[in-house]
């Protein structure tokens, strides 16, 4: 049969790359995330670096957080970023359309300009203290595992969307970078927040190009001025740039108490309370934690 006569499926026909990874996005953005979640914690069994992956309640608040999260961007967010790159790039909107750069570069600089947006508004989150309210609440975690990547509170994910959905507008940044940073965030996120330890040869070098799950654990170090650093997601760039860079803990990581002084208790941590948490006064902090306290309260 001549090709011209072999049947097409028409809505395959006309078909180019990006189209397809648009009409795929969801399939795409969660297969990624299930696909890493399950590496990690198969790593994190291998070559643990405290422990802390030990079932507790607060893995099951970290999933509930995350299960409410999913049901939040599909209700109040029916226009994801990727429906606003659509719109505003297909009509030659934003810097991008006025600068007429070439697919790929637009791509790569989307990935780029947005990393550095997520470092500079963790930086935020950390610094006006209403954004923190919110922010804290992942801080708030005393142990440091893979589901800690997705313990978000619903205001700072309803935050960082708006920040997301501007960003994109006024880059007219295209569908495409829009979908792979989104699936590298999300991979980013759970790498980051990994009770995994890489090979001491290994870790400086990987370092040197995106944060490891080691630079990572500082910036959730109960010391403050150790939580005020290291807030890159993907790139380690930002953090070395702009100053916010600390090498190593104080104590080390195996040993060093996790979380926030004034919020340890079990009753302040479980899933209603985390949700409240942002509407209420920290309250006054308690001795310094040690690690092997924590260790002792499975459920905190
Ligand atoms: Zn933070």
């Amino acid at each position: 049969m001549p090709p011209e006569l072999v049947p097409q499926r028409p809505e395959y026909a006309a078909m180019n790359p990006s189209e397809w990874v648009m009409q795929h996005e969801a399939a795409l953005r969660l297969g990624s995330f299930v696909a890493v979640l399950g590496a990690l914690a198969i790593a994190e069994r291998i070559s643990p670096a405290r422990g802390d992956t030990r079932p507790a309640r607060r893995q099951l608040a970290n999933l509930g957080l995350m299960l409410i999260n999913t049901g939040l961007l599909r209700l109040v967010f029916p226009v994801l970023a990727v429906a606003v790159a659509m719109s505003v790039h297909s009509r030659g909107g934003g810097l991008f359309g006025l600068l007429g750069l070439p697919p790929w570069l637009e791509i790569g600089l989307t990935v780029l300009v947005m990393d550095a947006a997520i470092y500079a508004q963790h930086r935020l989150l950390h610094a006006v203290p209403l954004l923190w309210r919110m922010h804290r609440v992942h801080h708030s975690d005393l142990g440091f595992d893979v589901t800690l990547g997705v313990r978000f509170h619903p205001l700072e994910m309803a935050f960082s969307m708006g920040v997301k959905l501007g960003l994109v507008y006024l880059l007219g940044a295209p569908a495409l970078g829009v979908v792979a940073f989104e699936i590298l965030l999300a991979a980013a996120s759970l790498f980051t927040h990994a009770d995994f330890a890489f090979p001491p040869r290994v870790e400086p070098w990987l370092r040197a190009a995106v944060v490891t799950p080691s630079m990572h654990r500082t910036h959730h170090s109960v010391l403050r001025h150790e939580t005020d650093s290291n807030y890159g997601f993907l790139l380690s760039a930002w953090d070395r740039l702009f100053g916010s860079y600390t090498p190593l803990p104080l104590r080390p990581e195996r040993e060093m108490p996790i979380g926030l002084k004034q919020w340890r208790t079990p009753d302040e941590l479980g899933l209603p309370a985390l949700l409240l948490q942002p509407f209420r006064a920290a309250p006054v902090a308690g001795p310094a934690p040690a690690r092997f306290a924590d260790k002792e309260t499975p459920d905190a």
